[in-house]
């Protein structure tokens, strides 16, 4: 069950790594932009207010919004979850949202924020490029070799987006942390918070998501056990000098986490149910054995 949010600013690949979970986990990608677009193309009841707003130059409500979301997790896609992309903004309709989400017996499990430096921020929002005729987005650090455009064989006609200029890049960098602080405040609280690194290569970053989701609190320890594990994998692959031994070590080593993981929550299920009064009279009990052992050797010995 993955059921999350994602927050990351602009230029933290938050819309990326969402893509790559959906198509590992089958879970949908659910953004309250493209909800909005697609109900207002579809003309639905809510789309159709929604469209009323926009044209009288007013914001969507959140009760818009959270109608289209209510709408789209009671499909059949999203019974095993989703990746809710662009909503909540803001802690009140953080607050709604959760309250929907229990509504609709679908709590919201994991906040995963995307944590980028701004340097980096920068660098790829002013290396981005768009092409004119089909949309597709390219980054000039990176441009690959097939430039070949479904619209315009002769190659994609590349431009810079107005707000990807330096001098509107930090304005909106700007407006992302002063309403994104919040929020993550908001859900710090809750617990339900946790920081992605945004950096390295788009598999590191994945992997990191998939630890954070599967083993929620005690993730510490067991990143710490994968390290090793990767890294005993690595020599081995690299001695066999096959890719194919990285995947299926790689596998292996995400199965035996998986299973560490459901071992240790039934583990701490197991003695969150034993009362814990009990427990610390034991250990006090252990301690004043062992300490009335240690003072009767220091007084044998003197
Ligand atoms: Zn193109």
């Amino acid at each position: 069950m993955m059921r999350i949010v994602l927050l990351g600013a602009p230029g933290s690949g938050k819309g990326t790594q969402a893509q790559r979970l959906q198509a590992k986990f089958n879970v949908p990608q659910v953004s309250s932009g493209d909800l909005l677009r697609d109900a207002v193309a579809r003309k639905t009841a809510l789309g159709l207010k929604a469209k009323a707003a926009m044209e009288a130059g007013q914001l969507v409500s959140d009760d818009i919004v959270l109608g289209l979301i209510r709408e789209r997790l009671s499909q059949p896609d999203a019974q095993q979850g989703f990746i809710l992309d662009g909503f909540p903004r803001n802690s009140d309709q953080a607050a709604t949202l959760s309250k929907l989400l229990v509504e609709i017996g679908q709590p919201l499990q994991t906040v995963l924020l995307m944590d980028v430096r701004t340097k980096t921020l920068i660098e790829r929002l002013a290396g981005r490029r768009v092409c004119k005729h089909c949309g597709k987005v390219f980054s000039i650090a990176t441009l690959p070799d097939d430039m070949t455009c479904a619209k315009n064989l002769g190659g994609h006609e590349l431009f810079q987006r107005a707000d990807d200029k330096e001098e509107v890049i930090a304005k909106r960098l700007d407006v992302y942390q002063s309403q994104t602080k919040p929020l993550i405040d908001h859900y710090t609280k809750l617990g339900l918070l946790k920081v992605i690194k945004g950096e390295g290569s788009l598999d590191a970053i994945t992997t990191r998501m998939e630890i954070a989701l599967a083993l929620g609190k005690s993730s510490i320890n067991v990143s710490k056990k994968t390290t090793k594990k990767k890294s005993k994998a690595r020599t081995k692959s690299k001695n066999a000098g096959a890719k194919a031994a990285k995947k299926v070590a790689k596998k292996k080593s995400a199965t035996k986490l998986k299973k560490a993981a459901v071992k240790k929550t039934s583990a701490q299920k197991k003695a969150r149910a034993k009362p814990a009064v009990k427990s610390t009279k034991k250990q006090t009990k252990k301690v004043t054995k062992k300490s009335s052992k240690k003072l009767v050797k220091k007084s044998t010995r003197r």
